[in-house]
């Protein structure tokens, strides 16, 4: 009998990927020993998994019949970690997307608490359900396990209250119509990477561009929120893969009381036909748009690179300024062409990027000279998540 190691499992369900992460418990630290996703789900399913070295312990393709939903995903997840022999799994920590206007700090998930979160799905109403589905799940195949609940709302409740009100009576407000904001896994891993690989910017005024299928910005000073792009829903700021980011509200009501459109057609329309696919007409992958030759896809890229360079700009000024600037997600992490341009929209605060740098992959990309110092660090939303249900366990007395 191989010794079983205390592990956690890290959960991050999206719209159509199932991302994980499996972490040894060594004391007060975590070792990474295995990352794994489900992508393209009821799409082009395939899943992968890698151990903390990065070498390839699984790779399969699957028909859309095998795997046309979430659900399925995580019934593939579940028999995946049933598999495994050398693990003793001690919790689960889930990426919950919505912790409204009550949950500020990591959960101990139970009947009640997944209740509240429920209800908070008509907040998210195309993310809520998706973060909520493994947590139902796992609650059926094992009770007693705990979980932990860790949301992208809560790195943003540092924000002033006059910074999270909409110019709406008070009783919207106090029904939790506020900004939000998002992405707060990924900004809380920048914001502690920043004290270890750009100590110079840490606790100085810093914008984050997450940019990856989902994509939004946010104001860090002293390595807290103080603003961002998104506000009540993941729709709002940047345009982004399928999402059309900031609209005019009066749109939406042009939809619907002019053009004849129900609500779940302008659902379907604002989340999932805008953004980059439906400027292009051609894909919501800005590789692919990239290297495309047509006049669509060029005005879709156009159109990116002017709104977040507006965004930035909006960003600034509620900081007065900045000092450092950090790309991360997908698009941030990989593409120099957009960081080039982006970082050209703000040249007007004093950043010069060094060319060579952004295009050798280096970690700092700013010129010596350049009065923001830019940077390129990569997002670990599963790291923050596992750290934050260690110390949970810990400080609870579970382990
Ligand atoms: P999410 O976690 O929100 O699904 P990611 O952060 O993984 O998204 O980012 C996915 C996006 O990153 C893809 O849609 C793709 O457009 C973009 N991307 C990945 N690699 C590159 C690259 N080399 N150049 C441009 N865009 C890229």
């Amino acid at each position: 009998m191989p010794t079983k190691n205390d592990a956690l499992l890290v959960v991050n369900a999206g719209s159509s990927s199932l991302k994980f992460q499996i972490f040894k418990i060594s004391g007060q630290s975590l070792e990474r020993l295995q990352r794994g996703q489900i992508d393209s789900i009821g799409v082009r399913p395939s899943f992968s998994v890698r151990d903390g070295g990065g070498n390839s312990l699984a790779s399969q393709a699957w028909s859309v019949d095998e795997v046309p939903d979430l659900p399925t995903a995580i019934s593939k997840l579940a028999a995946w970690i049933e598999s495994l022999d050398e693990i003793n799994l001690c919790a689960l920590g889930h990426r919950v997307v919505h912790g409204g206007p009550n949950f500020s700090t990591p959960v101990l998930i139970n009947s009640d608490v997944l209740n509240k979160l429920s209800a908070y799905q008509e907040l998210a109403p195309l993310h809520q359900p998706n973060s909520l589905a493994p947590i139902r799940l796992a609650m059926e195949l094992a009770p007693d396990l705990p979980q932990i609940a860790c949301f992208d709302t809560a790195f943003h409740r540092s924000h002033q209250t006059h910074t999270e009100r909409y110019a709406l009576p008070e009783k919207y407000y106090l029904q939790g119509v506020r900004r939000y904001g998002f992405h707060g896994l990924s900004y809380d891993y920048i914001s502690r990477q920043l004290t270890k690989v750009a100590p110079e910017i840490s606790d100085a005024r810093v914008i984050v561009a997450h940019l990856g299928s989902g994509a939004s910005l946010c104001a860090l000073k002293d390595g807290k929120s103080v603003e961002t792009t998104m506000g009540f829903t993941a729709l709002d700021g940047l345009p982004m893969s399928t999402r059309s980011g900031q609209l005019d509200p009066g749109v939406v009501m042009y939809l619907v009381s002019h053009m004849g459109m129900s609500i779940a057609e302008v659902t379907q329309l604002l989340y999932h036909e805008s953004g980059l696919k439906g400027m292009s007409g051609i894909s919501h992958d800005m590789r692919e748009l990239l290297a495309s030759g047509d006049a669509r896809a060029k005005l879709a890229i156009d159109h990116f690179i002017h709104r977040c360079g507006l965004y930035v700009g909006m960003l600034a000024a509620a900081m007065n300024g900045i000092d450092g600037f950090v790309f991360t997600a997908g698009i941030g992490e990989n593409s120099p062409v957009i960081r080039s341009r982006l970082a050209r929209t703000f040249r007007w605060l004093g950043a010069t990027l060094n060319e060579d740098a952004n295009v050798s992959g280096a970690l700092k990309i700013s010129k010596p000279d350049s009065k923001i110092a830019i940077y390129v660090v990569p997002t670990d939303e599963e790291l923050i998540i596992a750290n934050e249900t260690l110390s949970f366990l810990k400080a609870n007395r579970f382990i």
